[in-house]
């Protein structure tokens, strides 16, 4: 039996995951599952997979578990915080970890994790955009394996050789193809994208996921942050990248060869497809999809990003092209804007503004070290909120 630690268990990649692993509980067992503040559901998740260990951000919110669970789940043991999130990502009876919860609180527990050696399922990508060298030397130093789960880097994983660790070059690859659905904005004009609400903007086309990420999927962040998590995981450069509007989202993404041999991985939208791989990797199993109906899709489209509606996915490159922590300052503001516009306090045109100006104010520094990147992330949150003020 595997046993699996799930960060960020209510969410949508929660969800995913756990409907994954509904189907193979001959292989698959939790031991931990994690939230921040959905008790009750937490209870009822507890009650059906009965893990070791849940934890909750908050301790008040593990206090009130731990109550539910005393009738209900009585060999769950309950922790809190931070502290309690690294531990079980590091547990001995843990081999597989999760990584899902959304933003900059997924980084520690996923640090944990990579410096324990699991094989790191990884869906939160801003813990790599924040500490990307340091994340990727503690991968290699434990001898952990890293298995993309975002869509677009699942299916670059599985067109890449086998051997695109020891270079993009010698392996034989000239570029990588970045799939971007172009978001629910994706036709709209500059003019009309001044009024869309939080709620136009959580409606995506195509794919369900959590609040947070719908609005980076609308704003093209995601597809920014995405830039920059490929570079890590696959030792790209930004010019390596060409990022590519595909509105049906049934190709996840490209691998274009020296022969100019271009593999794609294709499927639905549907992200038990990349959690069943990143799972069974090397094998295959079974994701509960019911596989494309080729005839339905009848025609993929292709188009060129629009950086000027879009000015995310040129603030995302150029802080990946600044490198030191300016990756962390980036995906700081852009977590303080988005909160803000998701509580109707900020235009979404606006977003960009912040994160640009919390750039230009922030210091460059070398991300030496994990104190470092946090305390860069802690004052480009001050910084960003400031100019959330300004601008709202
Ligand atoms: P959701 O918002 O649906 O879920 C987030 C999860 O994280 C919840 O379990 C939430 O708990 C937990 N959480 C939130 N804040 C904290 C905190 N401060 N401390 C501890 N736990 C916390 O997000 P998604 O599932 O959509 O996304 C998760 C990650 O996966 C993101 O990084 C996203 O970019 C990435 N991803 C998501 C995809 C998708 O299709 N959804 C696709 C590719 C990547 P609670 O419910 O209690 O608030």
């Amino acid at each position: 039996m595997i046993g699996i630690c799930l960060l960020g268990a209510t969410g949508s990649i929660g969800d995913s995951t756990l409907d994954v692993i509904s189907r193979h509980t001959d292989h698959y067992r939790i031991i931990a599952l994690t939230a921040n503040s959905q008790t009750p559901k937490m209870v009822k998740l507890c009650q059906q997979f009965k893990p070791d260990y849940a934890v909750m951000a908050s301790e008040s919110a593990a206090e009130t578990l731990q109550k539910q669970l005393k009738a209900l789940s009585p060999s769950t043991q309950v922790l809190s915080g931070t502290a309690g999130l690294e531990r079980v990502a590091a547990l001995p009876s843990v081999d597989y970890v999760m990584a899902a919860i959304v933003g900059a609180a997924g980084l520690l527990p996923t640090l944990a994790a990579a410096r324990a050696g699991k094989r790191v399922l990884l869906a939160n990508k801003e813990a790599l955009v924040m500490s990307g060298r340091l994340f990727m030397d503690e991968i290699q130093r434990s001898g952990a394996e890293l298995l993309p789960i975002d869509s677009e880097h699942n299916a670059i994983f599985q067109s890449m050789p086998v051997d695109f660790s020891r270079g993009l070059a010698a392996a034989g690859v000239r570029r990588i193809l970045l799939t971007a659905s172009g978001g629910p904005f994706r036709t709209k004009t500059l003019d009309q994208l001044q009024s869309v609400t939080p709620e136009q903007a959580i409606a995506h086309p195509n794919w369900v996921m959590g609040r947070k990420i719908s609005v980076d999927s609308a704003s093209m962040m995601n597809k920014g942050l995405e830039l920059i998590e490929a570079c890590w995981l696959f030792d790209a450069k930004p010019s390596q990248i060409q990022i590519v509007v595909h509105p049906e989202s049934m190709i996840h993404s490209m691998v274009e060869y020296v022969d100019g041999s271009v593999i794609s991985q294709m499927g639905n939208p549907d992200m038990r497809i990349p959690i069943a791989h990143a799972m069974a990797w090397p094998e295959r199993m079974d994701s509960g999809d019911q596989g494309m109906n080729i005839f339905e899709v009848a025609q993929l489209n292709f188009e060129k990003a629009d950086e000027q509606r879009f000015p995310c996915l040129r603030l995302a490159r150029e802080a990946i092209e600044a490198g030191g922590t300016s990756p962390a300052v980036l995906n700081a503001a852009n977590e303080v804007a988005v909160e803000a516009f998701l509580e109707n306090g900020l235009p979404f045109l606006a977003i960009p503004q912040v994160i640009e100006k919390t750039l230009e104010q922030s210091t460059h520094k070398r991300a030496s070290s994990l104190d470092v990147i946090l305390d860069e992330d802690r004052e480009a949150r001050v910084l960003a909120a400031q100019f959330v003020r300004q601008l709202g």
